[in-house]
């Protein structure tokens, strides 16, 4: 809650109850959400939240830095939370998706890419995840 408030106020947005609500929610999770599972899951606990509120405050928070926008799903725009570099895994069966470590995986000659200037990159993996 403190940390929620403290970052609405740092972006210079009013922190309403529902906006807060957003940030506690979205700075938690590492379920890559779309706005509107985020809308979904937070008007659980903030019936009164509009559709309009969870958008703009995802959409500010992305413009500040705090959150990444992915296209990792076939036309649905997904927030992370994750805003270091790292890759994805997404498991075909499910649809969830997976932060994988930076250093888990080596890509190579981006560099030597004639008439490309690489400015970011990650590997998006698709398959199923094991049963453990
Ligand atoms: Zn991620």
């Amino acid at each position: 809650m403190e940390q929620a408030l403290t970052l609405l106020r740092e972006c210079g947005i009013h922190p309403t109850p529902q906006r807060i609500a957003v940030v506690q929610f979205i700075l938690r999770t590492d379920s890559h959400p779309s706005a509107d599972a985020v809308l979904e899951t937070v008007r659980r606990q903030c019936s009164t939240i509009s559709r309009a509120t969870v958008y703009n405050t995802l959409n500010l928070l992305a413009q500040k830095g705090l959150l990444k926008t992915q296209v990792l799903r076939e036309g649905t725009v997904v927030f992370d939370a994750n805003v270091k570099p790292h890759h994805h895994f997404i498991d075909e069966d499910t649809g969830d998706i997976y932060d994988i470590p930076w250093v888990a995986l080596k890509v190579t000659g981006e560099k030597s890419l004639k008439g490309f200037r690489v400015r970011d990159y990650q590997v998006v993996l698709r398959g199923r995840r094991r049963k453990k």
